[in-house]
């Protein structure tokens, strides 16, 4: 053993951030013995503690090599190390789990089955063998199946399967690469997979996978057993499935997921550039936009639409449904009805499905958190989450300083909530839409787990949504917690981003969003502001639009185009080229000019996503939409390449706020129509017009304040030409640019910016 002297010594490191369940302590042992030191590793709840005894050199290179060399799943934060008496150790260990003391340690989230596992599956040889829960510590199910802190074992839904002798080996034996790999499983002690029809009884397959390999080829609806829950898949190139898909999820229009075997098969049918391919092929898997190729060979996969939700088999039960390629590719959508949440248990599956799967590919690992695939789009700055779900959860986003424990409860539409706790902030997965009484229900309980699994009894605070009839900010009032406090939607959107970005400082914000309650009680959506976690002021806004019918033209643009139409030319409308108006019964015009003019629900809304509903109405792109958001998705896809200028608008008002006022560009656009100019043009100058006058405004209040950097958030974010375009304006104009990246710039980021807000005040 090592010598005496100051060559040798003893030192103890504390090693924090997501280091358990991704191989951590194995490849501590294994750097340790390679370099000849003693002393030993174990987990705990705040993270892992390693003591190390040899040669002063070797302490030296261990240091150096544990965070360079890590394991691909760990995510180190922190390491302290500090000197300690030696105590002549023999050999280096790996000791047991210390579950006592704060529960603070980080779940690594779930990964895409790894490179040497997917050989070993499609091996005849190896035990594992086409067994579709084959994982290692390098990869797997992490997040969804844990039960609790610290991530061993007992903590996860593969409690109940009792290791056998060979797997046990493996776990034990710090050579293999299953050692400690908590979800290690086999044919003979781990969970199976099964075969159900309709009514959830066995169907007459002997090999499950390949049976519902046949029946997808046949055009038969599958209800798929996955990570974080159920997928209803169907043969993406077999039409007749897909309609019946549709009517069945009573879905009309919006895009279904499709997965491929491989990049080279998703080329068939999309356009696929080498950062999308990176972002398809990470460790997260997300389903990524991308741009589909005409005439698509996906018929009504994604109808109207110019992306395409794309995804690669993650699992290997995705692997093994792809094997002697029955089909090129998969519809592989959340299983739900409608916009309800994700199904993911199997009483949920035989209840709510049972109308829409012709067959159910089920299997016995319970999923403890659900969640949905991730989202995510590519842009010039970088790829843009979404929708944050699988492979991101639990994740935190690193924080300035320790806060209190603090809960945010998020909007409504596309809920996430976020809990604080010491100086990190964990965004839960996306909810959905609360309005639904099972979206409700299963944020009510996310929540719930989530302070479970976070060890925090009891949030100092809770935030909301200034919106009073919000599900969410009812749920706040209710929540038992002495200090509750309102935040502001698009002070929560700036907030959220300066935390993606760990900025504090006061700046300009950009805030490009649907719909949000302002301090004034209306509706906020176009918001310049300028502010800091601790506060805002609004120094710009845009002019607001009329919806008449209120709520019912988020859905039916027209009546936005209608409302700017009835304002641009007064008393009766002149003859116009727009085939929604020429078709229009007399009558029902009557009616809505009546509702206009005398303001029966009709209310006026800032927001710039009703800006686009208004344009892509009136140049006829999109009138009615069959979900929100649509209009002004499909006026982005409309956009013309190159540059072909822009049209006028205004900055108006005394500055609190100023109004960037597009009535002249309704105006002209009118004019371009009567001119026969053609609609991609028309979209085209339009997002020039609104990146334009975003500029313009920036300028303005920078002028007023000194400030240069701009952060740019809301869900119009999601909108590639106008981030793009904004963003390099704005850079070009010398301000720093700060856009979103792995937190949403839709409503499914906002929760992180209520938490950041309220907790700032708790201290
Ligand atoms: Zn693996
Ligand atoms: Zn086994
Ligand atoms: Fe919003």
């Amino acid at each position: 053993m090592p010598p005496d002297g100051d060559l040798t010594g003893r030192k103890l490191i504390k090693v924090a951030g997501i280091v358990q369940g991704v191989g951590f302590r194995p490849f501590v042992y294994n750097l340790a013995c390679g370099l000849n030191l003693s002393g030993h590793v174990f987990n705990h709840s705040a993270g892992v503690d390693i003591e190390v005894e040899g040669a002063q050199e070797a302490l030296a290179r261990f240091e150096r090599d544990l965070t360079r060399m890590a394991p691909p799943l760990a995510h180190i934060i922190s390491v302290t190390s500090a000197v300690i008496p030696a105590k002549g150790s023999k050999s280096f260990t790996i000791v047991e789990s210390q579950s006592a003391g704060p529960k603070s340690a980080l779940i690594a989230p779930d990964s895409d089955v790894c490179g040497d596992c997917l050989r070993e599956l499609f091996d005849p040889s190896d035990r594992r063998h086409r067994y579709p829960f084959i994982n290692c510590t390098n990869c797997g199910p992490r997040f969804t199946i844990v039960t609790a802190i610290p991530y061993d074992r007992p903590n996860t839904t593969m409690d109940s399967f009792v290791m056998c002798a060979d797997c046990r080996a493996e776990y034990g034996n710090p050579a293999d690469r299953r050692f400690h790999a908590q979800p290690i499983a086999c044919p003979v002690c781990g969970p199976k997979v099964a075969l159900l029809d309709s009514s959830f009884n066995p169907a007459p397959d002997t090999d499950a996978i390949r049976g519902a390999a046949r029946l997808l080829s046949d055009g038969a609806i599958l209800a798929i057993k996955g990570i974080g829950g159920y997928h209803l898949a169907c043969d993406a190139q077999n039409e007749e499935a897909l309609l019946k898909l549709r009517a069945r999820k009573r879905r009309d229009e919006k895009p279904f997921a499709v997965m491929t075997p491989d990049i080279a098969t998703l080329r068939l049918f999309a356009d696929v550039s080498d950062s999308e391919a990176a972002i398809l092929q990470s460790r997260q898997h997300p389903i990524t936009l991308v741009k589909k190729l005409l005439p698509s060979a996906l018929g009504s996969c994604a109808p109207s639409n110019r992306y395409l939700g794309a995804m690669l088999p993650y699992s290997p039960l995705h692997h093994l449904l792809f094997d002697d390629r029955p089909y090129n590719a998969l519809v592989m959508t959340s299983a739900n009805l409608s916009d309800e949440p994700i199904v993911y248990t199997e009483e949920e599956a035989k209840e709510k499905l049972a109308g829409i799967a012709d067959y159910f590919l089920v299997h016995d690992r319970p999923i403890h958190n659900k969640a949905d695939d991730s989202i995510e789009k590519v842009m010039s700055h970088g790829s843009v989450v979404i929708r944050r779900s699988r492979g991101y959860t639990p994740v935190p986003i690193q924080l300035d300083r320790e806060y209190p424990p603090t809960l945010a409860v998020g909007a409504e539409l596309k809920n996430a909530f976020c809990l604080i706790k010491g100086d990190k902030a964990y965004l839960s997965a996306h909810m959905g839409d609360l309005k639904y009484e099972s979206a409700l229900e299963s944020f009510r309980f996310g929540v719930e787990r989530l302070m479970e699994i976070l060890d925090i009894a009891k949030p100092t605070a809770v935030a909301y949504d200034m919106h009073p009839n919000y599900l969410s900010t009812v749920f706040a009032e209710e929540f038992p917690c002495e200090r509750k406090i309102a935040v502001q939607h698009h002070h929560a959107h700036l907030v959220s981003l300066m935390a993606e970005r760990h900025k504090t400082d006061p700046a300009i914000g950009v805030v490009f969003d649907g719909t949000g309650y302002g301090l004034d009680g209306t509706i906020w959506g176009g918001e310049f502001l300028v502010g800091d976690p601790g506060g805002f002021e609004r120094h710009g806004t845009i002019t607001p639009l009329p919806l008449i019918g209120g709520d019912a033209a988020i859905k039916e643009p027209y009546r936005i185009a209608l409302g700017v139409l009835f304002g641009m030319y007064g008393e009766g409308l002149p003859p116009l080229p727009i085939e929604w108006l020429e078709n229009m019964e007399p009558n029902r015009l009557t009616l809505l000019r009546q509702a206009y003019d005398r303001r029966i629900n009709t209310f006026y809304s800032h927001g710039v996503g009703r800006l686009f509903d208004a344009v892509s109405a009136l140049i006829g792109v999109r009138p009615k939409a069959s979900f929100e958001g649509q209009s002004a998705m499909e006026l982005e896809m409309a956009v013309a390449n190159g540059y072909h200028g822009n049209y006028p608008f205004v900055i108006g008002g005394d500055g609190t706020p100023a109004k960037l006022d597009f009535t002249p560009t309704f105006a002209r656009i009118v004019e371009d129509m009567k001119r026969g100019e053609s609609v991609p043009v028309i979209a085209a100058r339009f997002h020039e017009t609104v990146a334009q006058g975003a500029l313009a405004m920036v300028g303005m209040i920078s002028g007023k304040t000194g400030l240069k950097d701009v952060f740019l958030s809301g869900g119009v974010f999601q909108n590639t030409v106008l981030s793009d375009r904004l963003g390099t304006l704005l850079e070009t104009d010398g301000f720093a640019v700060f856009r979103h990246g792995r937190v949403p710039p839709n409503d499914g980021g906002v929760a992180l910016g209520q938490a950041v807000i309220a907790a700032r005040t708790l201290i």
